[in-house]
C-alpha cells in the first residue's frame, strides 16, 4: 500500500463549525497547507454557508436572501469542495462515503482527521403534519420562501370576497416562543406592516399572528436570569398585535390550520413550527456515546469520546463547559468557538504540540424584535431597544464568513429607509413546500480521485 505523505483533513459541513475550524487550522498550520503537507476537503450538499442569524431580517424584507449566503468556494479558498451528502463513515478504512448532488454514483473521500459539523435537522415528527403542511426554516432558502408566502397570501386575500377565508389567509400560527419563534413573529408583523401601504386588505382587516407555547413566558431560555429582556420582548410583540397561547401545545398541523391540546382548532393557511430538532446518527458513528437527543458526547478537547482522529462541534455535539459542568448551549456563537478550538487543536496536533480543552466561557445572547428593536445579554449585562439592535447587527456582520456578503448586508441596513418597500414586491412563489430537501441518489461507487482529477 502506498504510504501517505500528507495529512488529509476532511470537514463534514460548511456551517459555522466547518468555517471556523478551517480558518483556525489554516492559521495554526502556517505553510503546511500551502506546501501540500496538509490537504483540506469540505463536504456539503449546499453551495453556500447559511447565516441563520439573519433569518428574521430576511422574512421582514430587511436583508435579501442572498446576503445570508456566503459561497463555500470563496470562504474555503484552499480546500477542495465536494458538493454532496456524507452518507457513511468507514472508520476502519478511514474514508467517508459521499453521495454527490446530481449524481447517481457515490464517491469515497479518504481522511486522516475528520471534523463533523453537520448540525441538526428540524424535527418533522414532533407535531404530526409538519412535514406535509407546516413551515420550517432551517433550509437554505426557508426564510425567503416564508417571506414570499406571506406576500402571496396577502395577494390572495386582496382578491378573496369571503371574510372568514380572508382572515384565514392572513392568520399565522407559530409553535414555540423560543428565540426563533419570537423573531419570526416580529419579522412577519414587520413585513405585514410594510405591505399595509400597498394592500387595501391589510387596511381593512387586522392580520393575526399567534404564538403557541407550552410554557408561561416567551424566551424560556433566559426568562429566569434576565426578566428585563423577556419583559421587553413580550411588550414589543404585544405592540405588534401578536397574541399568545401560553401553556398550550400544538398537536397537529392540517391543511386547514393547527389543532391545540386544549381542544381548540385555529384555522390558518400558515402554520410554522420552530420547535424541536433531531439528529440522525451518521452510519459508521452510531457507537459514539450520545446524549438523549442524539448529539455526540465529546471529550474536553472536542474529539468524539475515545476517538483519536474524529472531532465534533456545534449543534451535532454535546460539549460540557469545563468550568460550569453544564452542556454548552446550541447556537451559532458556541458552534463558531467550538469550530475554532477544533481547528486550533488539529493544528497543534499536526505541529507536534499538545491539544487543549475547550474552555470558552460564553459571551451572551441576542434577538431582533423588528426594526430598531432588539435584546442583548452581554456577559450578564442587559440591553434593549435600538442599542441592542445595533450591537447585534455589528456582531453578526463580524461573524458573516464572507466580507463581501457582510458589506452588502451592511449597505442594505444603511439604505433601509429607501429600500425596504421595494424588497417586499417580489414575484417569486413561496407556496411550494418548505420542508424536506435531501436528494436521493443511487448507490454506484466512484472514487474520490475520479472527481478531483479534473480540478488540476
Ligand atoms: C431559523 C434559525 C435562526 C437561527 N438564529 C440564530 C441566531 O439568531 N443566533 C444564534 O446564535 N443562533 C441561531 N440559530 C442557531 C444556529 O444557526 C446554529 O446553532 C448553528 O448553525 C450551528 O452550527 P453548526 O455548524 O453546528 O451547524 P450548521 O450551521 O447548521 O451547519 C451544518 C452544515 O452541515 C451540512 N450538512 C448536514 N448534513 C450533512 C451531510 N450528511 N453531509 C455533508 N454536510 C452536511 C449542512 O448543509 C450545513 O451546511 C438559528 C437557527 C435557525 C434554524
Amino acid at each position: 500500500m502506498k504510504k501517505q505523505n500528507h495529512t488529509r483533513v476532511v470537514i463534514l459541513g460548511g456551517g459555522y463549525v466547518g468555517v471556523h475550524a478551517y480558518r483556525s487550522l489554516i492559521k495554526g498550520t502556517g505553510d503546511l497547507v500551502r506546501t501540500g503537507k496538509v490537504s483540506i476537503t469540505v463536504i456539503d450538499p449546499h453551495t453556500h454557508h447559511v447565516f441563520h442569524g439573519w433569518s428574521g431580517e430576511t422574512v421582514a424584507g430587511v436583508i435579501r436572501d442572498e446576503n445570508r449566503l456566503s459561497p463555500l468556494r470563496q470562504i474555503f479558498p484552499k480546500a477542495t469542495i465536494v458538493r454532496g451528502y456524507a452518507k457513511r463513515v468507514d472508520r476502519v478504512e478511514q474514508k467517508v462515503i459521499v453521495a454527490p448532488v446530481g449524481s447517481d454514483e457515490q464517491i469515497e473521500v479518504p481522511y486522516d482527521q475528520l471534523i463533523i459539523g453537520t448540525g441538526v435537522r428540524d424535527s418533522l415528527d414532533l407535531i404530526p403534519g409538519t412535514k406535509e403542511y407546516g413551515v420550517t426554516l432551517r433550509g437554505e432558502s426557508g426564510p425567503d420562501m416564508l417571506r414570499q408566502r406571506v406576500i402571496e397570501l396577502t395577494e390572495r386575500a386582496e382578491l378573496e370576497k369571503n371574510e372568514e377565508k380572508r382572515r384565514s389567509l392572513l392568520r399565522f400560527v407559530i409553535a414555540g416562543a423560543g428565540f426563533t419563534g419570537v423573531e419570526m413573529a416580529a419579522a412577519i408583523a414587520e413585513l405585514l406592516k410594510t405591505l399595509r401601504t400597498d394592500y387595501r386588505v391589510l387596511q381593512e382587516i387586522e392580520p393575526e399572528i399567534i404564538l403557541v407555547h407550552a410554557g408561561g413566558t416567551v424566551l424560556p431560555q433566559i426568562s429566569e436570569e434576565f426578566p428585563k429582556l423577556t419583559d421587553y420582548a413580550t411588550r414589543q410583540l404585544l405592540d405588534y398585535g401578536v397574541r399568545f397561547r401560553f401553556w398550550t401545545r400544538m398537536i397537529e398541523i392540517t391543511p386547514e390550520g393547527a389543532a391545540l391540546n386544549d381542544g381548540t382548532f385555529i384555522t390558518a393557511k400558515t402554520v410554522i413550527s420552530t420547535i424541536g430538532t433531531s439528529i440522525k446518527p451518521m452510519p459508521g458513528t452510531e457507537d459514539f456515546r450520545r446524549e438523549m437527543l442524539g448529539r455526540i458526547i465529546t471529550s474536553p478537547d472536542l474529539r468524539a469520546e475515545k476517538a483519536v482522529n474524529i472531532w465534533v462541534g456545534g449543534d451535532s455535539a454535546h460539549v460540557i463547559q469545563v468550568k460550569r459542568g453544564k452542556a454548552c448551549p446550541q447556537n451559532a456563537l458556541w458552534a463558531i468557538k467550538q469550530g475554532e478550538q477544533i481547528g486550533k487543536n488539529l493544528a497543534r496536533l499536526l505541529t507536534g504540540m499538545e491539544v487543549k480543552p475547550f474552555t470558552y466561557p460564553g459571551l451572551g445572547q441576542a434577538a431582533s424584535l423588528g426594526i430598531g428593536k432588539g435584546i442583548v445579554e452581554l456577559r450578564g449585562m442587559q440591553f434593549t431597544g435600538v442599542i441592542a439592535w445595533v450591537m447585534r447587527l455589528f456582531f453578526f456582520l463580524h461573524f458573516t464568513p464572507s466580507r463581501r456578503v457582510a458589506f452588502r448586508a451592511l449597505v442594505e441596513w444603511a439604505t433601509l429607509p429607501i429600500g425596504k418597500r421595494n424588497r417586499t414586491l417580489n414575484g417569486k412563489s413561496g407556496l411550494s413546500t418548505l420542508v424536506g430537501s435531501e436528494k436521493k441518489v443511487g448507490s454506484g461507487f466512484l472514487r474520490f480521485s475520479d472527481i478531483t482529477a479534473h480540478r488540476n
